[in-house]
């Protein structure tokens, strides 16, 4: 775990974490994300609104994020990337096994997204040492290089991604007009089948946005049925923030919800809540 925490450090030198690849040494904080080479901790605590299978997950929501969507309900502090506190990886550890004596059933790294804080986090999981006797788990866009995706095996337990958008099509690329993320469905598909070939635990959540079944939900589901044994969370709780616009300003409709679920079932997908 030393020589991870010794590589992972060496992308706040140059850093191509994202596919953004900005190359940025990153205590300068001027990448695309804006995120420095400390991690600002937005807050954590005990949390039930995961999966029930992570109920309580030790929740830690990090500063910052390499997505831009425009309905974000967490900008204030996905895109604030000093929002919050500093801590060690060793207060961080210390604060982790803390919760587990309290109950918690997993400890989840949240953001924003958590793929700038890679070297943080395996920092704070050679701090945990032995220590951890719940799985850590990456709840992520998963909008990663080949090279991030390799720093986070052996360090985390149970891929979380968020796949929201679907491919581009005659709609536009939802990916990248609503996400600011090119390539986003080749990027997070390629990422999700990688670990799936190679056995990982993986927990795919959607969230359905209103005016998104047809470009988005569908082809995300049909795609994820492809994968044998994966399971899905299918997320219906969109509430859009005050800066959304357009279809995205409106509620989900009781309709949409309705047809993701029969074309679940139809799929066969095994679907966790
Ligand atoms: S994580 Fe941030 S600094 Fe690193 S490549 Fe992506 S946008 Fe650039």
């Amino acid at each position: 775990m030393q020589a991870r925490t010794a590589a992972a450090a060496t992308q706040l030198q140059n850093c191509t974490l994202c596919p953004h690849r900005c190359g940025a040494a990153r205590a300068t904080a001027a990448g695309r994300c804006r995120v420095g080479a400390q991690a600002y901790i937005a807050s954590e605590m005990l949390h039930m609104g995961e999966e029930e299978p992570l109920r309580p997950a030790h929740a830690i929501f990090l500063s910052g994020c390499t997505a831009t969507c425009s309905f974000c309900t967490a900008a204030r502090f996905a895109f604030r990337p000093t929002y919050g506190a500093v801590v060690s990886p060793a207060q961080l550890a210390a604060r982790i096994l803390q919760r587990q004596e309290q109950g918690a059933r997993a400890v989840a790294f949240i953001g924003g997204d958590p793929v700038p804080h890679i070297p943080f986090i395996v920092a704070v999981r050679a701090e945990l040492g032995g220590k951890l006797r719940v799985p850590l788990v990456l709840n992520s866009n998963l909008w990663l290089t080949p090279e991030a995706l390799a720093l986070l095996d052996g360090v985390v337990d149970l891929y979380l991604p968020d796949l929201k958008f679907g491919p581009p099509g005659a709609h536009g690329d939802c990916g990248a007009a609503l996400g600011g993320m090119p390539d986003y469905w080749q990027v997070v598909t390629g990422a999700i089948a990688t670990l799936h070939a190679q056995g990982k635990p993986l927990l795919v959540r959607h969230l359905l946005m209103p005016g998104h079944l047809r470009c988005c939900t569908q082809p995300v589901l049909t795609w994820l049925a492809q994968l044998p044994g994966v399971r899905v969370s299918l997320l219906t709780q969109y509430l859009a923030p005050a800066h959304a616009r357009g279809a995205l300003a409106q509620p989900l409709a009781a309709d949409d919800i309705r047809t993701a679920g029969e074309l679940a079932a139809t799929l066969g997908l095994t679907l966790v809540r």
